[in-house]
């Protein structure tokens, strides 16, 4: 079984790296090199060629969320405007909102840069009304943006302008926002951990690390694997979902699955019945999450988050299938495009992502123990983990950043609940979330925002 079809046609040569031989002393090591742990080290040996930066890779690079991804390269992080304004300030919100739209043409400049051929195709993303039940949190959306002065480019589509592009079965309307990208994962992750080798880093694979040793009076931080330790003046964490496996960081994050269907490359006649020429993002506005992508090569993505919450945080390969999800997966798809209902799907994968107790990612350095990370990104990981990578070379060269007052730098979410109730409450969530997108959708109301499920949801 391959872990994606984004590493099956990243065209970059699969072979694995070196584990690490032996103990190591750099100036900075990280944990896991996905987008996060390649991010920071491509910045900080651009801001600094001469430091030392080893990642440590429990798998090959891309292993992770980063290599099996839905495509989506968006401004989006997982708490809302209104939730962004009330837990800092409405000028905190917007410099967030403003940073991460920034972000997005980051990814495509270094791209450029680096010469890294992500397939990047620019056109925005639509989250669509799918029936009436759907109408006000569209609405409520291009409100948010506009309530903060960032609406000039947002833009609320009728069903016929929403037809224009795309045509989804039961559209009555779509918010469009630009500031987002289609990518190929892959390319980019793969094409990342070269680019930053060429840079002067050193990326060791088939190296898990089991410890992180913080700095003392005397010491440096290190790092500990089977095959040798790496000293260091900053260990920078950046394994998302793993951070759970690490010791005693189990309730740090909750790593929650989210799975992908991929259809086959898809006619022309039928492409000519969806239209989708622009290739936008797309979504709608349930509550248990989906988004889908159009491929280069023809073929439509369809992601969503059903699989379920396992207890104690456990990770394991066997979970990035699961049948029911999976099925579920195709027949929604085929809801959306009813043209697609003898389409063969090619591949069906999943991985895990991080959620904390807050939704709110973290990326920080603490000076005196030298310990560091950046995760917690909710399945929005693609564009903010380059935030995150400049935010963190920031604080390991000049130990600040002009980001400092973005809520995400320093910050540190409270812990999540111990065993059972973990379990409890992360399944309680899913099943009511799945009941309530169902009843809204027979009933063409929308949900009332007063159920237990959505007030814990609220975010
Ligand atoms: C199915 C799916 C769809 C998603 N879709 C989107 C999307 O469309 N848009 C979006 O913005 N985000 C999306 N996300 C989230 C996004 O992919 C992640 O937020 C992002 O890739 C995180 O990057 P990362 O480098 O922090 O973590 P990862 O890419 O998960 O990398 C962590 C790395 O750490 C390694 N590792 C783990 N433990 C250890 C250890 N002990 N020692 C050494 N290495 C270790 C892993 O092998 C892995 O390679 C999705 C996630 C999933 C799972």
């Amino acid at each position: 079984m391959t872990i994606s079809h984004w590493l099956d046609t990243a065209e970059d040569d699969p072979t694995p790296r070196e584990p690490l031989d032996g103990s190591r002393d750099v100036d900075v090591v990280i944990v896991g090199a996905g987008f996060t742990g390649l991010w920071t080290a491509r910045e900080v040996l651009r801001r600094d060629p001469s430091r030392s930066v080893l990642l440590c890779e429990a798998n090959t690079a891309g292993f992770g969320a980063s290599g099996r991804n839905g495509a989506w390269l968006s401004a989006g992080i997982a708490v809302s405007p209104p939730e962004l304004v009330r837990r800092t300030s409405p000028a905190i919100a917007r410099d967030t909102i403003l940073a991460m739209r920034d972000t997005v043409d980051a990814v495509i400049d270094a791209c450029h840069t680096d010469g890294i051929d992500a397939q990047v195709r620019t056109g925005g993303m639509l989250r669509i009304a799918r029936g009436p039940q759907e109408l006000p949190a569209m609405r409520a959306g291009y409100d948010e943006f506009a309530a903060l002065d960032l609406a000039d480019d947002i833009h609320l589509l009728s069903a016929p302008e929403t037809a224009d592009r795309v045509r989804v079965h039961g559209a009555l309307g779509a918010l469009y926002d630009p500031h987002a990208t289609a990518v190929h994962p892959g390319r980019l992750v793969r094409g990342l951990a070269r680019a930053v080798e060429t840079a002067g880093a050193t990326i060791v694979e088939h190296t898990p690390v089991t410890q992180v040793l913080p700095a003392s009076p005397g010491s440096r931080a290190r790092v500990v694997t089977p095959t040798g330790q790496v000293t260091a003046d900053a260990v920078i964490v950046a394994c998302e979902a793993w951070v759970s496996q690490l010791p005693d960081r189990r309730r740090d994050v909750l790593p929650l699955y989210s799975l992908i269907v991929l259809t086959e490359p898809i006619e022309d006649e039928v492409w000519e019945q969806i239209g989708w020429e622009g290739h936008e993002l797309l979504s709608s506005h349930r509550y248990t999450v989906d988004y889908l992508s159009r491929t280069v090569d023809g073929r439509v993505l369809f992601g969503g988050r059903g699989a379920p919450y396992h207890f104690g945080s456990r990770i394991d390969p066997s979970y990035d299938q699961h049948r029911v999800t999976h099925d579920l997966l195709r027949d929604q798809l085929r809801t959306w495009f009813p043209a697609l209902a003898g389409v063969g799907f090619a591949s069906a994968w999943g991985g895990p992502l991080a959620m904390p107790r807050d939704w709110m990612p973290t990326f920080h350095l603490d000076p005196a123990t030298r310990i560091g990370g950046a995760y917690g990104y909710t399945g929005q990981g693609v564009g903010t983990s380059n935030l995150a990578g400049r935010v963190l070379a920031d604080l390991i060269i000049d130990g600040s950043t002009p980001f400092q007052d973005l809520p995400m730098v320093g910050h540190r979410a409270r812990r999540w609940e111990p065993e059972p109730l973990r379990w409890l409450g992360a399944r309680y969530l899913q099943r009511s979330l799945a009941r309530l997108d169902a009843r809204t959708a027979r009933t063409g109301t929308p949900a009332s925002s007063r159920s237990l499920a959505e007030r814990l949801l609220r975010h």
